[in-house]
């Protein structure tokens, strides 16, 4: 069995922005050279999230405005009487702070448009990630 797990650190640039992590994650698993199992990503986080979808720029822009409609703005949150980020809470369980990804032949099973992206809903600030992998 091969176990092997990893912290990263992922700065974020605004309130609200989408960062494709793709790449990233991929780099982080090579360096171990898995062959099959199961990763988990998970980060260590309420106010952000974690998605896999297409990272095509435009769709990036959809995702902050479906964000925006589904969550309106101007509410007057419980949370926000002793914090100011309700909505980022929301968002995280919205969308969820974990993703299961298989590995195959050492790589991720991802299908051609598919990207791991990072929601960010209370930046910029400096957010975690831990990726471990379980298999051989
Ligand atoms: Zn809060």
């Amino acid at each position: 069995m091969n176990f092997f797990t990893d912290e990263v650190s992922i700065s974020t640039n605004a309130k609200m922005d989408v960062i494709d992590i793709t790449d990233m994650v991929k780099n982080v698993v090579k360096k171990h050279s898995p062959k099959n199992g199961i990763l988990t990503l998970n980060l260590r986080h309420t106010t952000c999230a974690i998605t896999i979808n297409e990272g095509e720029p435009n769709l990036m822009k959809d995702i902050k405005e479906f964000f925006s409609t589904l969550i309106a703005e101007n509410k007057s949150y419980f949370h926000n009487r002793i914090d100011t980020n309700a909505r980022a809470h929301l968002g995280n369980i919205l969308f969820g702070d974990s993703k299961t990804i298989s590995v195959i032949d050492g790589k991720l099973s991802l299908g051609t448009w598919q990207r791991i992206l990072l929601l960010e809903f209370d930046g910029p600030r400096i957010r975690h990630l831990v990726t471990t992998f379980v298999g051989e």
